[in-house]
């Protein structure tokens, strides 16, 4: 019973490999009559607030070279963690999740992922906010609003269909007033020529945004920005990066957007530095006010770069912060 040790697992995978290379050749045909299936079930997860039904939406999963990912310490650092997380060597998987809510009064969807045209580039990896909605039985039409944390093209280039028209065409786009005064400055862009980063991301934002400028809307921090949906201010990470509080019947989820890029990384060490950050010692701010109000309200959490479903509760851990996932629930 008690006698499970290194030597008895590995001998287990030998026996296994044995069996496997003295099996005639018949006998594996006969067990492999089932192909695999070779795909991934759909990802959506219903959960509750109060009344409101929601939904979080897997657009996929990126991998990366770890490079400079984390900016601020030395690669090989960055790369033992995400190691000691189990990750592939060298990379790091960064997951992408938009959210649907449904306030019974209207369709919110909050980010919307990398867009159809990366679906084929990455060979399936991003991209799956649509296939994964349809999955979900929503039709892109129903959707009323598009609410955009921040105009990264992880969050925003979904709202553009691979021919360019407009993924939900019946929706407001929103974006917080503050994001969109920084990425249509010209002034800005001219600035950040000398940044490939930034660079890169004022054209993505000028590629989505022009001829669609009218029918942006822009809204300020502190606003409900649909039923039951607040905009709360979380600079850094972009200057007009936001997180949304959704409340509803005497409940309330934090919709945390990248106030930190993966936790595997980023939770357990607050003070590094993504990449992307634009300003990230306000970035680090932000991060740490959050998860203390987070952890002392004991507050459901929502994170686009969790691992799907990308819900949790964070505690405090020292002065680090750890993620407490929850768990599946067949039950809505
Ligand atoms: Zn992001």
């Amino acid at each position: 019973m008690n006698d499970l040790s290194r030597r008895h697992l590995l001998a287990g995978a030998a026996a296994v490999g044995a069996a496997t290379a003295l099996t005639p050749l018949g006998a594996l045909t006969a067990r492999a009559a089932v192909p695999p299936a070779a795909t991934q079930a759909p990802g959506f997860y219903r959960y509750k607030v109060g009344a409101y039904e929601c939904t979080s939406i897997n657009d996929g999963v990126f991998l990366r070279p770890i490079d400079n990912f984390v900016s601020n310490v030395p690669k090989e650092q960055a790369q033992a963690e995400a190691e000691a997380a189990y990750m592939p060597k060298g990379m790091v998987a960064v997951p992408f999740n938009p959210q649907l809510v449904n306030t019974g009064s209207k369709l919110v969807l909050i980010d919307c992922g990398l867009g159809v045209g990366m679906f084929e580039q990455s060979k399936g990896r991003v991209g799956r906010t649509m296939q994964n909605l349809a999955a979900a039985g929503v039709d892109p039409k129903s959707v009323d609003v598009v609410l955009i944390s921040h105009l990264h093209p992880d969050h925003t280039n979904g709202i553009r269909a691979a021919d360019g028209s407009m993924a939900f065409p019946n929706a407001e786009i929103m974006v917080p007033a503050k994001e969109w005064e920084f990425w249509m400055s010209d002034e800005n862009a001219a600035k950040a020529q000398s940044n490939e980063m930034m660079k890169g991301y004022f054209a993505n934002v000028k590629k989505i945004y022009t001829g669609i400028e009218s029918k942006v809307t822009k809204y300020d921090w502190g606003k409900e920005v649909a039923p039951g949906i607040t905009a709360v201010a979380a600079p850094g990470h972009t200057p007009g990066h936001t997180t949304f509080a959704i409340a509803s019947g005497g409940s309330t989820v934090l919709i945390q957007s990248d106030v930190t890029n993966i936790p595997e990384l980023f939770l357990r060490n607050p003070d590094w530095h993504v990449a992307y950050d634009a300003d990230p010692a306000v970035a680090q701010e932000t991060r740490h006010k959050f998860y203390d109000m987070a952890a002392a309200e004991k507050a459901t959490v929502v994170g686009f770069h969790f691992a799907f479903p990308s819900i949790g509760h964070v505690e405090k851990d020292g002065t680090k912060y750890r993620l407490i996932p929850v768990a599946w629930n067949p039950v809505i």
